[in-house]
């Protein structure tokens, strides 16, 4: 088994949640290696580095290769989503009825809403039924908050630069590679 991603800061560049989750792989395209959402313990790292699951929760799913499943099926749901949103395009109606049954276990059970509306998990598997609550809570917010996929990397973000034409997950790698591409291409 690989061993499991180190998460840093730098994979928390989204502005929200839901888009960092679906940022755990690069291109959106698992299938070709670059699935960050590896193994059950990458999946429980991200979720303690987002402090979704308290540090102190122990043996945390009863069954880890089922939630690694279904997380790895969240991440699609959003794909599809947020995508649809990226490119201005009606919200897939499959997808998003599967998010809203997704966001629905578990509640009362492995997750409470408090009076300010913030969902909190009461056990691991609660922690992905809460990240499919903050999926539709941005599938479903107005474009005030405008989502954006990074034209070298396909990272989604959302875009709060002042004239809304960010374009890069993040200056620090595709920006700069993007620059330096720009570079050679401009001196051969
Ligand atoms: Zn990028």
């Amino acid at each position: 088994m690989s061993s499991a991603t180190a998460w840093t800061d730098d994979h928390f560049i989204a502005g929200d949640v839901a888009l960092d989750f679906a940022n755990t792989v690069y291109r959106r395209t698992p299938e070709m290696g670059a699935d960050l959402l590896n193994n059950i313990d990458a999946l429980t790292a991200w979720l303690r580095h987002t402090e979704l699951l308290p540090d102190d929760a122990r043996d945390p799913f009863e069954d880890s290769q089922a939630a690694l499943r279904q997380a790895r099926r969240l991440r699609e749901l959003f794909w599809a989503v947020f995508e649809a949103r990226a490119e201005g395009r009606e919200l897939p109606a499959n997808a998003l009825a599967d998010l809203l049954d997704a966001a629905r276990r578990g509640v009362g059970s492995d997750v409470t809403v408090g009076s300010d509306g913030s969902a909190t998990p009461l056990t691991a598997q609660g922690t992905l039924t809460v990240l499919a609550l903050y999926g539709i809570r941005l599938a479903l917010s107005p474009s005030s908050l405008p989502v954006r996929a990074c034209d070298r990397c396909g990272w989604f973000f959302i875009d709060t630069s002042r004239s809304r034409r960010r374009r890069w997950c993040s200056m620090k790698t595709c920006g700069n590679q993007a620059k330096a591409a720009r570079y050679r291409s401009s001196h051969v």
